[in-house]
């Protein structure tokens, strides 16, 4: 029995985590789920979206999925997300991005993922007005954090059978924090025997190291992405790639992702609230089932995570129960009782 703090979150968070939870107890793990209320619903009883507890619930569990959590926009509160983040040091952000045969998108046979330095570069939020005429956001990359999610990237690409690990930087214009980043990804990777090719055939080798600057992998995420394996970055550029790459394999309904960090680690879905269909029972919860399927690989529960992941598999195959966003006309319940049934099979 694992104790997971479970934050349904807003909008439609309530309908995708109902359906996640189903999912996962059909998978055979059990799981004693203490759910806490973030967001909107809270605000007006504890004056913030984030109230100790949500916190302290994580601390106690060190394993928390989340559903989405609307920011209020322009009433001052911290993201959720942000001060997640934060103040449990989730230095990883971890989006792996899978085509599904059945789903449409533009391309076939991408299996890629992107790890994203959390904790600093523009979002360290240090930022500052010079007089009323100009405003200053300082970039903030350090040696420590690099290294750390170097090392992680490192550590993924091996244990999950990759064999390319990119790292995406600017540094010919910020030579000196993303030529810090850059440096220290060399470094990392030698240390972990990731060395780049010299002249060689990749085929030859189990892992290589390259480097692609921001602009050119943008447009190769788009030309050639099935080239990719993992690919390592300072925050912003994996916040926008991570999107661009959620949109190569048919949009953010279906992507999972993980904060990880030293002591705890948070799995949510990147979509939204979604507020325009919350409440209809037609959400689709693929996002957060696949996330719970990297909570469970986190928790070495991997017999039931590959359960759900081929049920998944058959359920796009099949094409029969889909819900509306991927063309289908199922209910988010009706879709996650099929996945159930795909496993009982
Ligand atoms: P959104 O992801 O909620 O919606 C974008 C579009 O995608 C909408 O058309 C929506 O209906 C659709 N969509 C999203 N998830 C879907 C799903 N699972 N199934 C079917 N359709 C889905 O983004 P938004 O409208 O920009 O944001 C709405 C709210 O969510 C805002 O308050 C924003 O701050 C918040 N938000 C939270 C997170 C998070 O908690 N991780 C992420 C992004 C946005």
């Amino acid at each position: 029995m694992y104790n997971i703090t479970l934050i349904p979150g807003d909008g439609i968070g309530l309908e995708v985590t109902k359906a996640m939870k189903k999912v996962v107890k059909a998978s055979g793990v059990d799981i004693n789920w203490e759910e806490v209320a973030a967001g909107e619903s809270v605000i007006e009883e504890y004056n913030t979206p984030l109230p100790e507890y949500v916190l302290d619930s994580i601390k106690k569990n060190k394993i928390a999925i989340k559903g989405p959590i609307a920011t209020p926009v322009g009433k001052g509160f911290r993201s959720v997300n942000v001060a997640l983040r934060k103040s449990l040091n989730l230095y990883a952000n971890v989006r792996p991005v899978k085509t599904f045969e059945g789903i449409k998108s533009r391309y076939e046979n991408i299996d890629l993922t992107i790890i994203r330095e959390n904790t600093e570069d523009l979002y360290a939020g240090v930022e500052h007005m010079v007089g009323d005429i100009a405003a200053e956001s300082i970039k903030i990359i350090t040696k420590e954090a690099t290294d750390r999610i170097v090392q992680f990237a490192c550590d993924y690409t091996k244990n999950n059978n990759y064999k390319r690990l990119s790292c995406v930087h600017k540094a010919n214009i910020m030579k000196l924090s993303d030529g810090l980043f850059l440096r220290e990804f060399d470094r990392v990777c030698e240390e972990n025997k990731i060395f780049r090719l010299n002249g060689e055939d990749a085929a030859a080798r189990k892992y290589y190291a390259d480097d692609v600057i921001v602009d050119a992998a943008a447009m190769n995420l788009v030309l050639t992405p099935e080239n990719f394996d993992v690919l390592v970055m300072p925050n912003l550029y994996g916040d926008i790639l991570s999107d661009l790459c959620a949109g190569l394999v048919g949009g953010l309904g279906i992507i999972p992702s993980a904060n990880i960090g030293k002591d705890c680690a948070v799995f949510e879905a990147v979509h939204g609230s979604a507020p325009q269909i919350a409440g209809q029972n037609i959400a689709n919860p693929t996002a957060i089932i696949q996330s719970a399927v990297m909570m469970l690989k986190y928790i070495g529960e991997n017999k039931a995570a590959e359960k759900i992941e081929d049920a998944l598999k058959k359920i796009f195959i099949e094409g029969k129960i889909l819900t509306v966003d991927l063309g289908g006309s199922a209910s988010t319940d009706e879709f996650a009782d099929e996945l159930c049934r795909l496993m009982e099979n």
